[in-house]
């Protein structure tokens, strides 16, 4: 048996790696460069031409461009209208700030627990926690696939709930054909480096509603209007704007708008390439008992974002704490994705306790993400699946 680099074996690579990287080329490069010496460079005709480019590409009427992700978030809660009183529904297993929106707006964030196969929202645990103040439902297309929207979709009906979708992750997703971004009330997508498409930072949210969309891009310039129709004062006077609520400045730069749209024109190749690598390494697991490969979701056509390794605890003499750093010692350098949100000592301090979501708390206990990216080299796979068998024929239960 090879001895494990953590104990002072050779490691499989040389060269760390890590769970996900940012693929940029020449074109980005110029998109940038081009916009730098425009008239205007922030929130201007870039910005407005990759709005019209997520229309096309998610199949939404709407679109509007913000800073990051977790902006996104914020004006969809409050878009959504959640205030204090209101309670909203929201993954266990996701990045904080699917819920941090929520508590933005003075709401309570419930947590609902996971399908163990799949890792989304379950909805059979949203329907359970469903009271009189409940008022929306914050999704994530955790890893890339969509959520039920058939069954969520049903429970919003029936509660007159607005649901929110969290698709930091699942860009290029389809499920039953329809792009995730054309299907939720609203739905919100990141572009932090490690997502799949970036612009250095960015997000956006997705809407088929026109008074959502009103109300999202005044909230995304201090809550301020130049619609008369929207004032209180009206009048046509060239210079007059009005600010009517309190908004915030989330605004996006042309810099980064283009180098999105750039991006974007590359999606088709970055889905088709992390398609190939999850096909690779489920095929790799599919005959290791100590491994569980995470459930595919028939009706969602999936552009995957994490590839989760979940060990199969029973089988093994380690926990996840050992098998997480042999591998980081492999140099095929992995991450979690997630812990339960309510774990953070600022969601216990809030009065949120250890035990209300059993499937998530299980699964965290057993995960951490592989590397997944466009760039990653069949080679660089084969190291990562090599180090997964050497730390697994090393700590196998005889
Ligand atoms: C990345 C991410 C966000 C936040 O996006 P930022 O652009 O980093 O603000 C929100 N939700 C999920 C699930 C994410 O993965």
């Amino acid at each position: 048996m090879e001895q494990l680099a953590i104990f002072g074996g050779k490691p499989v690579r040389e060269k760390q790696i890590f769970y996900g990287r940012q693929f940029i080329d020449q074109d980005d490069v110029n998109a940038v460069v081009e916009t730098l010496t425009s008239d205007l460079i922030t929130c201007g005709p870039k910005v407005t031409a990759l709005e019209k480019k997520l229309c096309e590409v998610t199949g939404a009427r709407y679109a509007v461009v913000v800073s990051n992700g977790t902006a996104a978030l914020h004006l969809a809660a409050m878009a959504a209208g959640f205030t204090e009183g209101d309670e909203v529904i929201v993954s266990s297993i996701t990045f904080a700030a699917s819920s941090n929106c929520v508590l933005y707006c003075g709401a309570k964030p419930v947590f609902a627990d996971i399908d163990p196969e799949t890792y989304n929202i379950d909805p059979a645990s949203v329907r359970k926690l469903i009271t009189p103040r409940t008022k929306g439902i914050v999704a994530v297309d955790f890893t890339g696939q969509s959520v039920d929207h058939d069954a969520l979709e049903a429970i919003c009906k029936e509660h007159g709930l607005m649901l929110i979708e969290d698709a930091a992750h699942a860009i290029g997703t389809k499920y039953k054909g329809k792009p995730v971004g054309s299907i939720a009330d609203m739905t919100c997508f990141s572009f932090h480096p490690v997502k799949t498409v970036t612009g250095r930072e960015g997000g956006a949210i997705t809407t088929n509603d026109e008074g959502l969309y009103h109300r999202l891009m005044r909230l995304r310039t201090h809550g301020i209007t130049r619609n008369p129709e929207e004032m209180v004062h009206p009048t046509d006077a060239k210079w007059y704007n009005e600010q009517v609520e309190l908004g915030y400045n989330y605004r996006m730069t042309d810099f980064q708008a283009a180098l999105l749209l750039s991006q974007l024109n590359k999606l088709p190749k970055f889905s088709a390439r992390r398609k190939e690598l999850v096909k690779k390494y489920d095929e790799a697991f599919a005959d290791m008992p100590e491994i569980i490969v995470q459930k595919e979701i028939p009706e969602s056509d999936t552009t995957r974002h994490l590839y989760i390794l979940r060990l199969n605890l029973e089988l093994l003499t380690c926990d996840r704490r050992q098998f997480f750093d042999a591998l980081y010692a492999e140099n095929t350098c992995p991450q979690v994705h997630y812990m339960p949100v309510y774990y953070h000592s600022y969601y216990e301090k809030l009065g949120y306790q250890k035990g209300i979501c059993p499937n998530a708390e299980k699964y965290y206990d057993e995960v951490m993400s592989i590397p997944l990216y466009y760039s990653l080299t069949d080679a660089e796979a084969e190291d990562v699946i090599h180090a997964v068998k050497k730390i697994v024929d090393y700590y196998r239960k005889s």
